[in-house]
């Protein structure tokens, strides 16, 4: 036997033990869900994705069993990957993605039943694996299938909001219901369960934020695990409230001491030349970041009321109140014009500031316009803000109890001198605090519609 044909046997053993690997290998795709998906609806979104390193995704199924019959849903795959030629296999090849967004349900599937039914994705790839059928890859769940959307039953009256201003209502989900709350224009206030032994009876503060027209409609709305949902009506009276107004002649010597401090502190704050440009930005761009984060905030909100009292307005002087429109004034030009979410109480300089209701510490630091400022949750949402603290005595996560101390006043952020701005906060937005102050309010308002499910 020559050389050269033992070598050729060689070579022949090995691309056939190359091949055998190659048509046996069991690479698969790998199928990933964006989203829990939770139950089938009338039409209910699903999102996913199919992936493969080293192939191209060649196929992706879905279908849905229900006893013996399969539905078949039609998807339709926006794979993106870069090809190379077939005979460079050593060289790594690009992923292979596709993404998935479709919907299944009633809808689609027009024989869906309640009940049951189990959802299957199947993907495959073009290798050469399981004898040139390509890498094979399947996710199957069972899942709850709901026709029915989600019921709402109210159950506290009357519904009395005052514009700026908060209110409760009290309302019956039923089963399978995931989320709720009450829709006022683009805000949605979520609920939260009465009591945990009663995780269908839900209670829900919503407000009409200032900015928002009186005559914009709320509604309760309901979402169930399948994606069904439910927006119903509820009786309630907005009543449409008139706010101060307020000048603001800005002085160099104010501009001077606040700003460039804020600025300082607020790294990502680009420097636009002049001093009343940089109050500019502070005072727009700035103000919008720190709504911003407020809301961030009230994300962390416990599930339940952490307070039993009216909530306590500090012994100060008011010097602003919530929603005064201001327009500022520069050389006695107009220059800006914002609104002011809270009430600025001043007292005597570096004055105790006091937790105005039990509650844990959601964030305590510098908050931009804000200064040092502390914000307290207490609970289902709402919250208290305590702005331009000179110090804070207080931790993030911190427990506190109504009037303990929580720092002092001072003039931190943008203030023109020693107080404290002072609002409460629904879901991070500004609500006035002067019903939160009233303990008649507190009564009538909250703790009588409360008082069925102690
Ligand atoms: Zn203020």
């Amino acid at each position: 036997m020559g050389k050269g044909l033992a070598f050729l046997l060689v070579l022949l053993v090995v691309l056939l033990a190359a091949l055998i690997v190659k048509v046996t290998s069991r690479e698969a795709p790998t199928i990933q869900l964006q989203g829990q998906i939770k139950g089938l609806g009338q039409s209910t979104p699903i999102q996913f994705e199919v992936r493969d390193p080293q192939h191209s995704v060649r196929s992706v199924q879905l279908e849905v069993r229900q006893g013996k019959r399969v539905f078949a849903v039609p998807v339709v795959a926006g794979t993106t990957e870069v090809r190379t030629s077939w005979w460079r296999f050593w060289r790594k090849r690009p992923e292979s993605r596709a993404s998935i967004q479709t919907r299944v349900g009633r809808k689609e599937i027009p024989d869906l039943q309640e009940g049951r039914a189990t959802l299957r994705i199947v993907a495959t790839n073009d290798s050469w694996g399981r004898f040139f059928r390509g890498g094979r890859s399947e996710l199957s769940m069972d899942l709850p299938v709901r026709l029915t959307p989600p019921q709402v039953q109210v159950l506290s009256f009357p519904h009395y909001v005052n514009q700026g201003g908060s209110e409760l209502i009290v309302f019956k989900v039923s089963a399978g219901t995931m989320e709720s709350g009450v829709k006022v224009g683009d805000y949605f206030f979520p609920s939260w369960p009465v009591r945990d032994s009663m995780p269908e009876t839900r209670l829900c503060l919503f407000a009409y934020p200032y900015n928002v027209d009186p005559a914009t409609p709320a509604s309760l709305v309901a979402r169930d695990d399948a994606g069904n949902e439910t927006v119903s009506n509820f009786t309630y009276r907005v009543f449409p409230k008139k706010f101060h107004t307020d000048t603001i002649d800005l002085k160099d010597d104010f501009m001077t001491r606040v700003v460039p401090s804020i600025m300082s502190q607020t790294p990502e704050l680009q420097d636009q030349g002049s001093l009343l440009k940089n109050f500019l930005l502070v005072n727009g761009q700035l103000r919008q970041a720190n709504a911003r984060e407020l809301v961030a905030i009230s994300q962390k909100t416990a599930d339940h009321f952490l307070w039993t009292a009216p909530f306590i307005r500090l012994p100060a002087k008011t010097e602003a109140s919530f929603a005064d429109y201001r327009t500022y004034l520069y050389n006695g030009a107009v220059v800006d014009h914002q609104t002011h979410l809270g009430f600025d109480l001043a007292g005597v300089e570096q004055m105790p500031v006091r937790a105005a209701n039990d509650g844990v510490v959601a964030f305590a630091g510098f908050l931009g316009i804000f200064g040092n400022a502390v914000v307290i949750d207490h609970g289902c949402g709402l919250e208290s803000l305590y702005g331009h603290m000179s110090s804070i005595a207080v931790k993030a996560g911190d427990p506190v109890k109504r009037d303990q101390e929580i720092g002092r006043s001072g003039q931190t952020g943008l203030a023109g001198g020693d107080h404290i701005h002072f609002t409460m906060l629904l879901d991070g937005i500004p609500v006035n605090p002067v019903e939160w102050w009233d303990p008649h309010w507190i009564h009538d308002r909250i703790e009588a519609k409360l008082a069925p499910y102690k």
